[in-house]
């Protein structure tokens, strides 16, 4: 095996590095952070890229073109975790594209474009209030305000980057939208699927088609608490009944409609006695899909469906929206390019949408991007110590991914750049 026991190796000396051993909790800017960094840094820089960390403390390593000014093709993940998580989440998308460059490099190989390697150092918001910090920043979304948020122990974002050794007064210039020199063609990121699709299907890889779109709510059900042995049946405002029947709706619906998952994730019950009807019930709801239409299909059938059960059972409901996001789909060309790479390993290529949020979905604003799933065991448990990857399927995920870097063309010049060179000599 080529690559798969290596990355799988080096996943395991970046578990060390944690805050709260034997689990693996690892926060933007922290010691762990730095130590893990300079271990990727060494790693980049044995497989013959120039690496070094950016102001705001993303590990970034360039692997040079084999022409002159040559366009640059970016990939990577995140370095941080969640707290109590797996090995592979983010942290994959880092080696397995450092061990490409390695065999490229060993091979004597340069490609048509510059490879561009980054660890993202936050993209879970774990410290601070804040997620995909570091994409943001190159993707032109990063909110400067976020540097006077402080984390659990008072220390602000600016601080802890200054303390790190970057400098946060410069996180304007790691935006990387609209380069003359150097322009960002691509972006593409490999990682864990985080859900148990390719798993059931005993499949290694899969090809994402969009990061879900998603809305979350919160509601609040009103009603009339009341003696749990004295109020008849059907006089009642019974809100958790009613909560009930509202939650059983999004389930079906979600089930019954392909392309959308919903969820109910938080739930209380006010005054919560066993001999009270339940007056207050507050609850969530999470939909997410790939495709925005369906999306807001299912949130049309939400607004009409769940205040019809609150008038027929008497009780009040408050909607309010907490979250709201687009889905953002891959690139049909790039995704193309991850099926013929992975047809040419003999695997079934299987299209799937991500449930979950990556560093990839900022990206759509800087440069057409592709993401590139593989197989995560434990019923694709993650954000979890039990997950899982073998060191077969990091092989053939790294094979594919190889694949995809070897035969990418980057297109010609944007005239504006070649122009400008023009110019310039
Ligand atoms: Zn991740």
């Amino acid at each position: 095996m080529k690559f798969g026991t290596e990355i799988l190796k080096q996943a395991d000396v970046l578990a060390a590095f944690t805050e709260d051993a034997p689990r693996i909790t690892r926060t933007y800017l922290s010691k762990e952070h730095r130590l893990a960094g300079e271990y990727l840094i060494g790693l980049m820089r044995d497989a013959g890229m120039n690496s070094g960390f950016d102001a705001l403390g993303n590990i970034v390593g360039r692997y040079e073109a084999g022409v002159p000014f040559a366009p640059v093709v970016m990939t990577g993940s995140h370095q941080d975790s969640v707290r109590n998580a797996g090995k592979y989440d983010g942290l994959f998308g880092i080696l397995s594209p450092i061990a490409c460059v390695k065999e490229l490099n060993r091979r004597g190989l340069r490609l048509p474009y510059t490879l561009e390697i980054v660890g993202f150092g936050d993209e879970e918001g774990v410290r601070f209030p804040a997620t995909l910090i570091g994409s943001k920043a190159m993707a032109g979304k990063f909110d400067p305000a976020w540097l006077d948020k402080a984390d659990g122990d008072g220390v602000t974002m600016r601080q802890a980057i200054n303390d790190f050794g970057g400098n946060a007064s410069k996180w304007n210039e790691l935006d990387r939208r609209g380069e003359q020199h150097g322009e960002v063609v691509a972006f593409v990121e490999s990682h864990i699927e985080q859900g148990p699709v390719l798993l059931n299907e005993g499949l290694a890889v899969g090809v994402v088609t969009a990061i879900a779109g998603a809305t979350r709510l919160v509601l609040n059900v009103t009603g009339l608490a009341g003696h749990a042995g004295t109020v008849p049946m059907g006089a009642r405002q019974d809100a958790l009944a009613a909560a009930a029947e509202m939650i059983l709706f999004v389930e079906k619906f979600c089930t019954d409609n392909a392309g959308l998952v919903g969820t109910v994730g938080k739930l209380s019950v006010k005054p919560g006695a066993i001999n009270v009807i339940p007056q207050d019930v507050e609850f969530t709801i999470d939909v997410r899909s790939g495709d925005d239409g369906i999306r807001a299909v299912a949130l049309k059938a939400f607004a009409a469906e769940l205040p019809a059960i609150a008038a027929q059972r008497n009780v009040q409901l408050r909607v309010e929206t907490l979250y709201d996001a687009d889905a953002a789909p891959c690139d049909p060309t790039l995704q193309k390019q991850f099926e013929t790479a992975i047809a040419a390993q003999g695997i079934k290529p299987r299209y799937l949408a991500s449930g979950a949020g990556h560093d990839a979905m900022v990206f759509p604003a800087v440069a057409p991007m592709a993401m590139l799933f593989v197989r995560c065991g434990n019923n694709g448990i993650s954000h979890h110590p039990d997950e899982t990857m073998t060191a077969e399927d990091a092989e053939i995920a790294t094979v594919v991914l190889l694949h995809f870097f070897e035969h990418h063309q980057p297109p010609q010049f944007s005239a504006s750049s070649a122009q400008r060179v023009d110019r310039n000599l």
